[in-house]
C-alpha cells in the first residue's frame, strides 16, 4: 500500500484495480511513468496523455492528467494536434506495437521525421494482446501467435532502428525487468525537445508467453533480463553472441529544433510586412 500511495498524485486509485492480467508488463512501466512525471514537477494541468487502443491503451484509466483516448493506431496524430495547439504542454503518448507499428506506423514514422515534441513511449509484446493474441509489426520471425500457429513468415520490425531512420532525435529501449534504468530512460525522454521514443520490451504472458512456451510471469522476466544486453556490451558482441538478443539503453540523442520551434518560424517569415527581408 505505501508503494501505491507514493505513486500520488498521478494515479486514479479509485480506479484500481488494473485492467491487466496478472503478470503483465504493463503496470511496471505505468508505475514508470508516473514516478518520473512526478520526479519532474509534472502536474495534471499542464500534461496531456494520449492513447490508443488495446492493452496499454487502458493506461490513461489510472492516470490523473489530462488524457485522450483515440482510436485504433492514431494516438500520434492527436498527440501532433494537441501539441501544435499549445505547445507549453507536456504531451506523452502511449501506444503497445500494434498501435504504433502496425496499424499506426505511417503515423510513426511521420511523427519522427516532423520532428514534434512529444514522448512516445511504446509498450512492445510483440502481439496484439486485447484482441487474442495476433503477430503485429514487431512479431520476431518463426515465433507463433494466434495468426501464425505454425511460425510468422514476416520479420518483426526493430522500433529503435525505423524511429532512428525516420529522424527522431531520442530513440531508447528499455525493457519492464530493467526498471530503474526504464525509469532514467523515460525521464530523460520526457525532457527532450523533439520527438522522443521509448520502445519498452514487455511480457503478455497470457498469450504470446504461452504459445511460445516461454514459461510463467516470471519466466518470461527472467527471458528479458537474458535476452537484453547494455550497449557497451552490446558494442563488444560479435553477430553471433548478439543473435537473438537487443541493446537497452539511449541509441540515439541529438539536438535538433523540433516542430513547434521551426513552425513559429516559418509563420514569422510568413507575417513579416512585405519589403522587409525574409
Ligand atoms: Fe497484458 Fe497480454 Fe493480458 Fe494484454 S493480454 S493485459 S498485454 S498479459
Amino acid at each position: 500500500m505505501a508503494r501505491v500511495l507514493s505513486l500520488d498524485p498521478f494515479l486514479k486509485r479509485d480506479a484500481l484495480p488494473l485492467f491487466w492480467c496478472g503478470g503483465c508488463g504493463n503496470g511496471i512501466t505505468l508505475g514508470a511513468i508516473i514516478r518520473s512525471m512526478k520526479a519532474l514537477g509534472w502536474t495534471q494541468q499542464n500534461t496531456v496523455v494520449v492513447t490508443g487502443i488495446g492493452c496499454w491503451g487502458k493506461a490513461d484509466d489510472y492516470i490523473t492528467t489530462n488524457a485522450l483516448h483515440g482510436t485504433h493506431g492514431r494516438a500520434l496524430a492527436f498527440a501532433t494536434g494537441i501539441k501544435a495547439a499549445n505547445s507549453d504542454l507536456n504531451v506523452i503518448v502511449l501506444m503497445g506495437d500494434g498501435d504504433a507499428a502496425t496499424i499506426g506506423g505511417n503515423h510513426l514514422i511521420h511523427a519522427a521525421r516532423r520532428n514534434i515534441n512529444v514522448t512516445a513511449i511504446i509498450s512492445n509484446n510483440y502481439n496484439y494482446g486485447m484482441t487474442g493474441g495476433q503477430y503485429s509489426g514487431t512479431t520476431p520471425a518463426g515465433l507463433v501467435t494466434t495468426t501464425s500457429p505454425y511460425g510468422h513468415a514476416e520479420e518483426g520490425f526493430d522500433l529503435c532502428d525505423l524511429a532512428v531512420g525516420a529522424g527522431a532525435p531520442f530513440v531508447a529501449r528499455g525493457t519492464v525487468y530493467h526498471v530503474v534504468q526504464l525509469e532514467q530512460i523515460i525521464e530523460r525522454a520526457m525532457v527532450k525537445e523533439g520527438f522522443s521514443v521509448v520502445d519498452v520490451a514487455s511480457p503478455c504472458p497470457t498469450y504470446f508467453g504461452r504459445y511460445n512456451r516461454l514459461g510463467s510471469a516470471p519466466a518470461m522476466l527472467t527471458w528479458l533480463k537474458e535476452t537484453a544486453v547494455g550497449l557497451h556490451r552490446w558494442e563488444q558482441m560479435g553477430p553471433e553472441d548478439r543473435a537473438g538478443r537487443f541493446p537497452i539503453g539511449i541509441l540515439k540523442d541529438e539536438d535538433r529544433p523540433d516542430f513547434c520551434r521551426r513552425y513559429e518560424e516559418v509563420r514569422t517569415r510568413a507575417q513579416a510586412p512585405k519589403g522587409v527581408t525574409r
